[in-house]
C-alpha cells in the first residue's frame, strides 16, 4: 500500500509567489458580510473564507472576523461537544474554530480580537459606562452597543494578519448563527448601519443558504432560501449575492427563480454544490464568475495571472489523485464528532496530501480500552482498531474519562514499537504510562485526575489559577528550546533549534520526575526558555514516539503540514523521519 517515495510532491514554502505584485491597491478597505440562512452547519466558514481565497487572488491583503452572538466573551470555557474544537491563537485567544478555516485558507495569523463575541461587546460597554464616558446618556443597544460593534469591526480590519505591518485591504466578516436569532439581532443592525458608515460601494452582503434536493425527480426546493432572505431584507439588508448549499449544481432555472424572488441578480446567484474536497470550494464559485461580480461591485481590477488559484487547483487535483492509505487511530474522548477535533483532522489531512496519500482515521473511543470493558464486543472492536492501525494519536483534552484506555493505547504504542503522537494531553499521558511501568512508579497519575496520586507524575502550574476558569490556562504562542540536534524534532523542524507553537493547559510534567524518566530513556528533548517546562517527549530506541506539550495542529497549512503530524504520518507508512 505505500506509495513510491519519488512520487512524493512539496508545495512551495508561500502559496503567494513573492515575484508577483497586486494591481489592485485599494482605496479603502472593502468589506465582505457572510450571513447565513435556513440552518446552521452547511459550511457558511469555508464559504466565507473561500471567498477570501477569491480577493486574495486578486493580489489583495486579505483579514476575517468572525462575529459569535453568544454571550460567553470567548470560546475557551465551551465545550467541544456543544461548540466544536476551541481554536487557539498566537496571541492566546480561544476562538471559534472557523478561525482556524481563515487562517488555514487565507494563511494569515489572526488575533483574538478578530473572534467578536456578545460577551465581548458588552464587557466593553459597561467599562465605559462605569467610567463615566457616556456620562449623561442613557446607554442603549442602538446606538451604543452597535456602535461599539462598529468600531470594533473597523479597528480589527485594519489590523495586519499577514506577518507584515501592512493593513488588509478587504475584510471578510462571518455573522456566527443564522439570522433571525435574537440574540444576533444587534450585528444585524449595526451591520446595516455600517452600509452608510463604510458607503455601499465598499460593503457587499453574502447570504448563504440551502436549496434542498427532495423527491424522486430530485426537485431543488427554493423557499427555504427565499424566507431567509425575507428575513434579512426585514432587518435592513438587502443581499448582492447568494450562495446556496445542495447536493447538485443548481439548475439554472432555480437560479433564475431565486434571483426573482430575492432581488439577487441571476449572475449574483451561486451554487455551492457538493464537490469532491475542500480546495474545490474557491474554484467552484470562481467557475461561476463570483470573482467577476465581485470585482465589479468594489470596481477592482482582475489581473489576467492568478498563481494563488493555479496552486488550490494543483492542491483540488492532487488530493483527487491520492493513492494508497495511511491509517491513523485517534483515541480520544469526543469521538463522535469531528468538529471537535478540527485542526487535528486538518494537520493530518495536510500531512497525508504531502505524502500523497489517503488518510484514513478510526475513531476509538478511549473509555472502550479499559479492562473494565473486557469481554464486551465495544471493548473487542475498540482494540482491534488500535491494533490495526499504522499509527497512533492521543489528542488533547480535559477531564478524567477515558484516560486510562488512553494510557493502555500509548503502552501498546510503545511497547509494539507502533508510531504515536501525543498532543498535550497524549503528551501527559505518556508519561504516566512510562512512570507506571518503565519507572515502576505504582498509581503515577496526573493531579487533574487523582489529586492524592502517590506518584504526581503530571502537576498543576504554579501561575494557573483554581478559581477562575476563563482565559487562565498557559495559552498562545510560546518559544520551545531544543536540547539537541539528535532527535526527530530537530529533523521535523527544518533544523530550527526554536520553535514557537501554540499551547493550552493548565497541568505540566513535574519536573521533579524528570532525571529519572530520561534516564529509563524517555527524553525530554524540547523545554521552554526556562529550561523548566517539558515541551517535547522523544522515546529513545522507538521509531516514532513523540509527544508535545503544545498544540502543533492549530499553525497546520494546506502545503506546509505541521512536523510532528508529518513525523506521525510519515513513521505509520514506514518511510524516514
Ligand atoms: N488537561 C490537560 C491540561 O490542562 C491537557 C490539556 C490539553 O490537552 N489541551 O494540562
Amino acid at each position: 500500500m505505500i506509495e513510491d517515495e519519488t512520487e512524493s510532491f512539496h508545495f512551495p514554502d508561500n502559496l503567494d509567489r513573492p515575484t508577483w505584485t497586486a494591481p489592485n491597491p485599494v482605496d479603502c478597505m472593502k468589506y465582505v458580510v457572510v450571513s447565513g440562512g435556513v440552518l446552521s452547519g452547511i459550511g457558511k466558514g469555508v464559504t466565507a473564507s473561500s471567498i477570501g481565497v477569491l480577493m486574495k487572488s486578486l493580489g489583495l491583503r486579505v483579514t476575517a472576523i468572525k462575529i459569535d452572538p453568544y454571550l460567553n466573551s470567548d470560546a475557551g470555557t465551551m465545550s467541544p461537544f456543544e461548540h466544536g474544537e476551541v481554536f487557539v491563537l498566537d496571541d492566546g485567544g480561544e476562538a471559534d474554530l472557523d478561525l482556524g478555516n481563515y487562517e488555514r485558507f487565507l494563511d494569515v495569523t489572526l488575533s483574538r480580537d478578530n473572534n467578536l463575541t456578545t460577551g465581548k461587546i458588552y464587557s466593553e460597554v459597561i467599562g465605559k459606562e462605569r467610567k463615566g464616558d457616556y456620562l449623561g446618556k442613557t446607554v442603549q443597544v442602538v446606538p451604543h452597543i452597535t456602535d461599539e460593534i462598529q468600531d470594533w469591526i473597523e479597528r480589527v480590519a485594519h489590523t495586519p494578519a499577514d506577518g507584515t505591518d501592512e493593513v488588509p485591504e478587504i475584510c471578510v466578516i462571518e455573522l456566527g448563527g443564522t439570522v433571525g436569532d435574537i440574540e444576533s439581532a444587534p450585528f444585524v443592525e449595526a451591520l446595516r448601519q455600517f452600509q452608510f458608515r463604510v458607503g455601499s460601494k465598499n460593503i457587499c452582503f453574502l447570504h448563504v443558504s440551502l436549496v434542498p434536493v427532495i423527491g424522486v425527480v430530485g426537485e431543488q426546493k427554493t423557499k427555504p432560501t427565499q424566507h431567509s432572505v425575507k428575513g434579512l431584507m426585514a432587518s435592513g439588508i438587502q443581499p448582492d449575492f447568494l450562495v446556496c448549499r445542495s447536493s447538485e449544481p443548481l439548475l439554472p432555472e432555480v437560479k433564475r427563480k431565486l434571483s426573482l424572488f430575492c432581488h439577487v441578480s441571476e449572475e449574483a446567484v451561486f451554487s455551492a454544490h457538493d464537490v469532491s474536497n475542500i480546495y474545490r470550494v474557491p474554484l467552484m464559485l470562481e467557475e461561476q464568475g463570483a470573482i467577476v461580480q465581485m470585482a465589479a461591485h468594489f470596481g477592482l481590477d482582475i489581473p489576467t495571472e492568478r498563481p494563488l488559484l493555479r496552486d488550490w487547483g494543483d492542491m483540488a487535483q492532487r488530493m483527487d489523485a491520492l493513492s494508497g492509505e495511511v491509517r491513523i487511530a485517534m483515541v480520544g474522548k469526543y469521538t463522535g464528532l469531528s468538529d471537535s477535533y478540527l485542526s487535528v483532522i486538518k494537520a493530518l489531512q495536510h500531512s497525508a496530501l504531502h505524502e500523497g496519500v489517503n488518510l484514513s482515521i478510526d475513531w476509538v473511543e478511549a473509555s472502550n480500552l479499559e479492562n473494565s470493558n473486557e469481554g464486551t464486543d465495544k471493548h473487542e472492536s475498540a482494540w482491534s482498531l488500535v491494533k490495526g492501525a499504522d499509527g497512533i494519536l492521543v489528542p488533547g483534552g480535559f477531564g478524567d474519562r477515558g484516560i486510562e484506555g488512553k494510557i493502555l493505547a500509548a503502552k501498546h504504542a510503545r511497547e509494539n514499537t507502533v508510531p504515536y503522537l501525543g498532543v498535550c494531553l497524549g503528551l501527559q499521558i505518556a508519561t504516566i504510562e512510562f512512570a507506571r511501568n518503565r519507572l515502576g512508579l505504582k498509581g503515577a497519575n496526573s493531579t487533574e485526575f487523582d489529586e492524592d496520586t502517590p506518584h504526581p507524575t503530571v502537576i498543576f502550574m504554579p501561575e494557573g489559577s483554581r478559581t477562575h476558569m476563563g482565559g487562565t490556562m498557559r495559552l498562545g504562542s510560546r518559544q520551545t528550546n531544543l536540547q539537541t540536534q539528535d532527535c526527530a524534532a530537530y529533523r521535523l523542524y527544518d533544523g530550527e533549534m526554536e520553535i514557537h507553537e501554540r499551547h493550552r493547559h493548565r497541568y505540566e510534567v513535574n519536573p521533579d520526575l524528570v532525571t529519572a524518566l530520561e534516564e529509563k530513556g524517555l527524553r525530554f528533548v524540547g523545554r521552554d526558555t526556562e529550561g523548566e517546562r517539558m515541551e517535547i517527549i522523544e522515546l529513545e530506541g522507538h521509531p516514532f514516539f513523540f509527544g508535545t506539550q503544545y498544540h502543533p495542529e492549530f499553525k497546520s497549512r494546506p502545503g506546509r503540514p505541521s512536523p510532528p503530524f508529518l513525523g506521525l504520518v510519515k513513521a505509520a507508512l514506514g518511510r524516514p523521519v
